[in-house]
């Protein structure tokens, strides 16, 4: 599981989490909404140990991983796909983190290859990434995260540069690739498809708090409020 526990989040004098709790159950596909501003990807980052947290506590498992290194959370973030590497093979960018971190040659193949597999990449492994459509592009950023095979993945906005056409494609390619290794899932997006389609649990932020935390019918048919409504409700 992944606990919240009342974390706050400062830059500065600024505070911009005021005490967050949330619990997350193994498996469960969980999506933070919300406007520009609110504290998604400050969350989303905090748990990825990418931005440290000013008070309160960060568990995954048994561990409490509050002041751990992101390499040792196990958990892996997808970047957009601005950020794969232009002059590394798709086999090189998959292969690039665990390279870092020591793995042996034989070892990171296996792993690109089950990572292809997964994700319909087997015949664009010695492509560089300018080759590849934008889906393709995405396809790559997530399959660094599988190589590392980490309990939680975290996915900040993934389609959001994508055109419509491939974020429905990508849309339905990332619930089968829940289902496919069934590790838990923490997604933001501004898109009320995206969440109310992905979703086991929808979490509405602003300004820093919880809104409101429900499975995407309950929120769409039992708002607690118009801010909630405006969200989840008929698309905008
Ligand atoms: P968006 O939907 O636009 O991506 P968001 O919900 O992801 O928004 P965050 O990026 O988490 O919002 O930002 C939350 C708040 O923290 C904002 O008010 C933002 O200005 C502030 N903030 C983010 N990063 C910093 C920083 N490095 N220094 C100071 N303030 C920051
Ligand atoms: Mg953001």
């Amino acid at each position: 599981d992944v606990t919240l526990r009342k974390l706050v989040k400062r830059y500065g004098e600024v505070e911009v989490i005021h005490g967050v709790d949330l619990d997350i159950s193994d498996g469960e596909f969980v999506v933070f909404v919300g406007p520009s501003g609110c504290g998604k990807s400050t969350l989303l980052r905090m748990i990825a140990g990418l931005e440290e947290t000013s008070a309160g506590e960060i568990r995954i498992g048994a561990s409490d991983v509050t002041r751990a290194d992101p390499a040792d959370r196990g958990v892996a973030m997808v970047f957009q796909t601005y950020a794969l590497y232009p002059h590394m093979t798709v086999e090189e960018n998959m292969g690039f983190g665990l390279k870092m971190t020591g793995h042996a040659k034989a070892e990171i193949r296996e792993k690109v290859r089950e990572a292809s597999r997964i994700l319909k990449l087997d015949d664009y492994l010695k492509r560089k990434p300018k080759a590849l459509s934008g889906g393709q592009r995405q396809r790559v950023a997530i399959g660094r995260a599988i190589v590392r095979g980490p309990e939680v993945f975290l996915f900040d906005e993934p389609l959001s540069n994508l055109d419509a056409e491939l974020r429905v494609d990508m849309r339905v390619e990332i619930a089968r690739l829940h289902k496919e290794i069934g590790a838990t899932m923490i997604y933001v997006t501004h898109d009320q498809v995206e969440a109310m389609t992905l979703a086991d649990k929808i979490v509405v932020l602003r300004g820093g708090n919880i809104e409101q935390v429900g499975a995407p019918m309950d929120l769409y048919r039992d708002p607690d409020n118009r801010f909630v409504a405006g969200f989840i409700g008929s698309p905008a």
